[in-house]
């Protein structure tokens, strides 16, 4: 199943995707209440063509931080820490959480941020939904914790993410966190699931991989963090991103006003932004 959050007629809805058209799933106020419900239970027979509708981010205004990994992939720790000797593999996986007043839409702006940052970078990853209360997990059952994925783009500021010795402020402008296209629930992937990722900036093919070569999978994750943390319902997990990002090429290629920036992600879609 595809979920998405839409406005249509003034009115924020929740709706499941059918072909070209969407199930408006009125008995949810929101996705986090769609989640915690794990999912529709039925379909109502009322249908809205998608082209009639604006896409919102599947979780517009996340109730609580996003939890992000560093350095998941092995070639892209290796450019990051070329970039910056703070940015290095450690012995455990590396958390850090990013704030999200308001995620960015499919087909939506990208705040570059003139006054505060010259060193805007993108990456593309695949995020993982928590659907029920997480705490104590172990890693043969984290698989039944999962929702459903989708996109990110964690937007990052470099030289604000590496001056602080903490990513936090650096990953959390306004406008930082593209989101979506949609949420796929996890019954639609393998597990663990190998989805290619791919980034283009302009046109141009800047990361591809794929999250069977995360460092640390999803149970690793969940095992981890819920063995002395609930993991809400609704927490979005983004498992962080492959080689490619500007950071990695010498010199830098930040992005610049004007700049197109689509992520992709086999089986969830395209998130398609413009730097402004
Ligand atoms: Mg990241």
């Amino acid at each position: 199943m595809k979920y998405i959050t839409f406005r249509y007629n003034g009115q924020e809805l929740i709706g499941a995707v059918a072909g070209d058209s969407v199930a408006p799933l009125r008995v949810f106020s929101s996705m986090e209440e769609l989640i915690r419900a794990g999912g529709a239970k039925d379909i109502p027979p009322e249908r809205i063509p998608l082209q009639e509708v604006a896409l919102l981010a599947p979780i517009p205004r996340p109730s609580q931080d996003l939890i992000c990994l560093g350095m998941n992939f092995a070639d892209h720790t290796a450019e990051a820490a070329r970039f910056h000797p703070t940015m290095v593999r450690e012995e455990y996986a590396v958390y850090f959480s990013k704030r999200v007043n308001e995620a960015v839409a499919d087909g939506g702006i990208i705040d570059s941020h003139p006054d505060v940052t010259e060193r805007v970078d993108y990456e593309a990853e695949v995020a993982v939904i928590i659907g029920r209360d997480a705490y104590g997990v172990s890693r043969e059952r984290a698989a039944e914790y999962i929702f459903g994925y989708t996109i990110i783009n964690d937007v990052s500021a470099r030289e604000v993410q590496t001056r602080h010795k903490q990513f936090y402020l650096g990953k959390s402008l306004d406008g930082f966190t593209p989101m979506g296209p949609c949420i796929v629930t996890a019954d639609e992937f393998s597990f663990p699931p190998e989805i290619g990722v791919r980034c283009r900036v302009n046109g141009e093919l800047r990361q591809n991989g794929n999250t069977r070569q995360w460092i640390y999978g999803i149970e690793d994750v969940i095992a981890d963090l819920s063995a002395g943390m609930t993991l809400r319902a609704g927490t979005i997990i983004s498992m962080g991103t492959p080689a490619g990002v500007g950071m990695g090429f010498q010199p830098p290629r930040f992005l610049k006003s004007g700049d197109t920036v689509v992520c992709e992600a086999d089986g969830i879609g395209t998130l398609t932004n413009t730097v402004r």
